[in-house]
């Protein structure tokens, strides 16, 4: 199927089926049960970067994670692309749990970190990308003074996407119906991942239903 051309593609098939082979040789039924359906609990919604592979740094198999990626993990009140699939995943799906995760060297929050106060009819905001990344580059030059480490736009960056998901349409009409009893309660959680640790850290911005709540029980 493939040639040298290209080596690089090559070696990622080899690869998918060493551990198609591999995953059908600890359960023959797995990969076929798949076919079945899906009833993730989690919704990922993370970064692009590749180095924040969900599935691989919570170990987890195909099924558990309902996942949106994009730049710097923003969630745009009028992105339809990250509306449509919070709608579906904690509707149809029938995840409960949406984990927002920011990541520590955000190349997003780099970028916006470093640019310059938006102009009207910057040249940026004429491609997706300019487009996409503009609240985050407003976002920065809205930050108090002294708040000028790129970890405090990653952070603030988090809380607005966690703020603007949690008044979003589907996020409230949820909620709606969770207090009629009508459908399970929808979490939303704030979280981020230390790169060079490989750590998952829980920021305490979780809120459902009920308003804020701890991912801990009092002791
Ligand atoms: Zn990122």
């Amino acid at each position: 199927m493939f040639t040298a051309r290209f080596p690089e593609l090559k070696r990622l098939f080899d690869a998918n089926a060493r551990w198609a082979e591999e995953m059908n040789e600890q359960d023959p039924d797995f990969l076929p049960g798949t076919m079945k359906g899906q009833f993730p609990k989690f919704l990922w919604f993370g970064c692009a970067d590749s180095r924040v592979p969900e599935s691989v740094l919570l170990e987890q198999k195909p099924g558990v994670l309902f996942v949106h990626r994009n730049i710097a993990n923003q969630f745009h009140p009028e992105d339809d692309s990250a509306n449509a699939v919070l709608e579906y995943g904690i509707g149809p799906v029938g995840c409960q749990h949406v984990m927002i995760v920011a990541h520590t060297g955000c190349g997003g929050c780099i970028v916006a970190h470093d640019s310059p106060p938006p102009a009207p009819q910057a040249e940026e905001t004429t491609t997706p990308l300019g487009r996409f990344i503009a609240p985050l580059i407003e976002l920065r030059h809205s930050l108090p003074a002294g708040a000028d480490g790129v970890n405090d736009l990653i952070l603030a960056n988090l809380r607005r996407s966690v703020e603007n998901m949690t008044k979003s349409p589907a996020i409230q009409t949820a909620w709606e119906l969770g207090r009629k009893g009508e459908l399970q309660h929808i979490y939303v959680h704030g979280m981020i991942y230390d790169m060079a640790s490989g750590r998952l850290k829980d920021l305490g911005l979780s809120v459902g239903p009920e308003g804020p709540v701890s991912l801990f029980d009092e002791v």
